[in-house]
């Protein structure tokens, strides 16, 4: 087959993994001779217009699959053409796309043509020839493919700048039902290995500067959204034990795309919006202290519609407003709607250089049209908040889907159990953590723990706190997961 037709299946096959967005890394070429570095250009922040990554060349090395995976393309039952690259192939492309300055880096997966071991020695293969041959500096994604030995993945994680082994359902039930193949124990063990291999590299190169880097930008997964029941809490639940318990840089929300009838999936797609809620919450998780079980507390178990998951919170919790501007510490502030962490940093500065007045508010450049109805400065309200209702209405950023959030088939909240301790229930070693391995995560600093609040607090202060000790089921769910 020509190199061109592959090329043109082999990329079609890749193009549902949403896993693959480029940050984190500065690796370059830097020796004479050499090519390429990760961090110039921008490119690692290049998005699709549906929010895919398009800055890498995003190939699988082959689409032929043992696997029946229900929602892939690939998959076994499905009668696709088949094809493989070699890895000279895939070596050729990268860099002949490189030097045409189309791409900034290889994302490399690959259907399980065969046993874990050799798909992912072909696939260190490729990242090895780049590196060691070609002297190639850019960006390398490769997938981790669960099953295979850790000598590999510690290979794998030499060579490239991001692994990353996709979970793709968030619960064993889902993936017993529509990943048959799949096994979570290879999928959380292949994770956990990459975040011990982070974080005591991490540890080592505090002592020896010369330690080699592993997977500089660390790691990341996919969850498919909307091809299983799940609800928003199961999924932002797993994603919160994800970060905390395997140091996940990101985890990657696929809205799922029907490409093939099948009866054990639904007939249409979810709506994008359920994917872009996901995201925001996540965010939230991230970089503004938020717990999965406020988030969807607040919300039920589905994320609204019409509020991003931060208006929905603080519309839930009026006694937490409003925030007093003179004196409210940053985890405070950042649970404002309306205000990002841009903002409250700088609210923090100009305390810090004087009184805060109010004309000083808008000439910081910050954008109050949603804020204003949750601050206060020196006791008096910037705005009377209404009633709740018209408070909705003025905060939603799609009103005219209010009420469209719920939905009736979700499992009440109380019944609940967070996805991630179900795979581990079903999961012989690995659930409740092994020794060693949270005092390895404590070790590793930050990574995928929310900035400005220790991992596992409430941030917003005494009132956040008492927020979060009238915890229900899920919340002590999630305390588990962060501290087992
Ligand atoms: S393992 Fe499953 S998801 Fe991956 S390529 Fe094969 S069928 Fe597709």
């Amino acid at each position: 087959m020509e190199l061109g037709q592959k090329l043109e299946i082999l990329a079609a096959g890749a193009r549902y993994d949403a896993s693959c967005a480029s940050s984190g890394s500065s690796r370059n070429a830097g020796a004479a001779g050499g090519l390429g570095s990760s961090t110039p250009a921008g490119v690692c922040h290049s998005f699709a217009g549906d929010g895919r990554c398009v800055s890498l060349l995003k190939l699988l090395y082959s689409n032929v699959c043992r696997y029946d995976c229900a929602y892939c393309l690939n998959r076994a039952s499905n009668e696709a053409e088949r094809c493989s690259f070699t890895a000279e192939e895939l070596v050729r492309l990268t860099m002949s796309f490189y030097r045409r300055n189309y791409v900034e880096g290889l994302f490399l997966s690959s259907g399980v043509f065969s046993d874990p071991d050799i798909v992912m020695e072909r696939l260190v293969e490729v990242a090895r020839l780049l590196r060691e041959r070609e002297g190639f500096g850019g960006y390398i994604h490769l997938k981790a493919i669960p099953g295979c030995g850790e000598k590999l993945l510690r290979r794998a994680g030499l060579y490239a700048d991001r692994l990353s082994a996709n979970i793709e359902l968030p619960t064993a039930d889902s993936l017993a039902r529509l990943a048959p193949d799949k096994s979570g124990a290879e999928i959380l063990g292949a994770m956990r290995f990459i975040g011990d291999s982070c974080a005591e590299e991490r540890a080592d190169r505090g002592r020896i500067a010369s330690t080699p880097r592993f997977a500089p930008a660390g790691q990341s997964t996919q969850l498919v959204v909307g091809a299983s029941p799940e609800d928003d809490g199961r999924i932002l639940g797993l994603a919160e034990g994800l970060y905390r318990r395997y140091g996940l840089r990101r985890v990657y929300y696929s809205a799922f795309v029907p490409v093939l009838p099948d009866p054990r999936l639904p007939g249409g797609a979810p709506p994008l919006l359920r994917e872009h809620r996901l995201y925001q919450a996540d965010w939230l998780l991230r970089f503004y202290g938020f717990r999965a079980d406020e988030l969807l507390d607040a919300a039920g178990p589905r994320l609204p519609a019409d509020l991003d998951p931060k208006a929905a919170w603080a519309l839930a919790h009026p006694a937490f407003f409003p925030v007093e501007l003179s004196r409210a510490e940053l985890p405070a502030l950042l649970r404002v709607p309306g205000l990002g962490a841009t903002s409250a940093r700088r609210i923090l500065a100009t305390r810090r250089a004087g009184r805060l007045r109010a004309e000083d508010l808008p000439r910081m450049g910050l954008v109050m049209k949603r804020a204003k109805w949750f601050l206060s400065l020196y006791g008096r309200r910037l705005a009377e908040a209404p009633d709740q209702a018209s408070l909705r209405a003025l905060v939603a950023d799609r009103p005219e889907l209010a009420g469209a959030g719920a939905d009736p088939a979700a499992a009440p909240a109380a019944e609940a159990e967070y996805a991630m301790r179900d795979l581990e229930a079903a999961t012989p070693g690995l659930g409740p953590q092994a020794p060693g391995t949270r005092a390895k995560a404590a070790a590793a600093g930050t990574e995928g723990r929310p900035s400005g609040a220790p991992a596992g607090t409430a941030s917003g202060g005494d009132r956040a706190a008492g927020a979060a000790a009238g915890g229900s089921a899920r919340a002590r769910d999630q305390l588990e997961l962060a501290f087992p």
